[in-house]
């Protein structure tokens, strides 16, 4: 189900948006919404195969084109190669792998430079590469994929609440900087989603606990309000809404996808 079927146009057919690490997961979901809007597409991921392949599904599904490079977009040389495949985007939605999980004490320097490098410095190097296009063109769009960690941090991954946190800082400022050109930049946290991701934690803590992946997800689900994870078709209709004319005055915000998981008031 796209937003269009609801009857509501987002108003952004025939932008270009650059979808990070969008072969599989939350990323696909983002790319998927945003074609179903009419957004022409430059996606990318490490591996070429589910990449080729999510590119061809949406470009049989929705008609817009769509550019696939394959590249780990935390290397600088990939990210050159996907920036110089990406001309005049308007839309950005930044993703990557998150790092894995551990325990404090056993982090050293470089874990902490690669979750940065990761979570944190390639989100910041797309924007400030792509940034200045969509401020001349007087209107832009990007998009963060962090985590519910950002609000609620999960202890076993401190390696994903140092390096997101540290994205939010530098994006609530510099949302603040860019917006008078029509340009936002905000944040979507998702909270538990089923995504391979999601079953790669839950093969963990399966294995950990002596428990079958089943029950795993059921205990889960459990301390979830809405007892279910979220999709990526929910997600990507989030990112959709985001990225639309209608949410121009949405600006440095952090917004949860969670199903309420994260028990705040504010
Ligand atoms: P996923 O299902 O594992 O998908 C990850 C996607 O990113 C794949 O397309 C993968 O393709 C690509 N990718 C990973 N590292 C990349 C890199 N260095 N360069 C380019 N592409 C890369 O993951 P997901 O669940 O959608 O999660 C997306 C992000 O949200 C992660 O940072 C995760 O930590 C965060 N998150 C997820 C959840 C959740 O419940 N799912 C909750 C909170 C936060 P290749 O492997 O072929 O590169």
């Amino acid at each position: 189900m796209e937003l269009g079927d609801y009857g509501m146009d987002l108003g952004i057919k025939g932008k270009t948006a650059l979808v990070c690490a969008s072969s599989k997961g939350l990323g696909l979901g983002c790319a998927r919404a945003l074609a179903g809007a009419g957004v022409n597409l430059v996606m990318n991921a490490r591996g070429a195969d589910a990449l080729e392949a999510s590119a061809a599904a949406i470009r049989a599904d929705f008609g817009v084109e769509v550019t696939a490079v394959a590249a780990d977009i935390t290397s600088e040389d990939g990210r050159a190669r996907v920036l110089s495949a990406a001309k005049d985007v308007d839309i950005l939605v930044t993703n990557a792998g998150g790092p894995p999980p551990g325990m404090w004490s056993d982090w050293e320097r470089e874990d902490f430079i690669k979750a940065l490098d990761s979570n944190m410095l390639t989100p910041i190097a797309l924007m400030k590469a792509l940034l200045p296009g969509m401020m001349e063109r007087g209107w832009g769009r990007v998009v963060n994929i962090t985590s519910q960690s950002v609000k609620a941090p999960i202890p076993q991954l401190g390696l994903s609440n140092a390096a997101r946190t540290g994205l939010t800082g530098y994006v609530a400022g510099t949302s603040r900087q860019v917006a008078y050109a029509g340009v936002t930049i905000n944040n979507l946290l998702p909270g538990i989603h089923s995504t391979d991701r999601a079953d790669s934690l839950d093969g963990g803590v399966a294995k950990a606990q002596g428990i079958t992946l089943e029950q795993a997800r059921e205990n889960r689900f459990a301390t979830i309000p809405a007892r279910r994870y979220g999709t990526s078709e929910e997600f990507g209709a989030a990112c959709a809404f985001l990225c639309s004319v209608h949410a121009g005055y949405i600006v440095g915000q952090n917004i949860l996808l969670d199903g309420g998981g994260v028990n705040a008031t504010l």
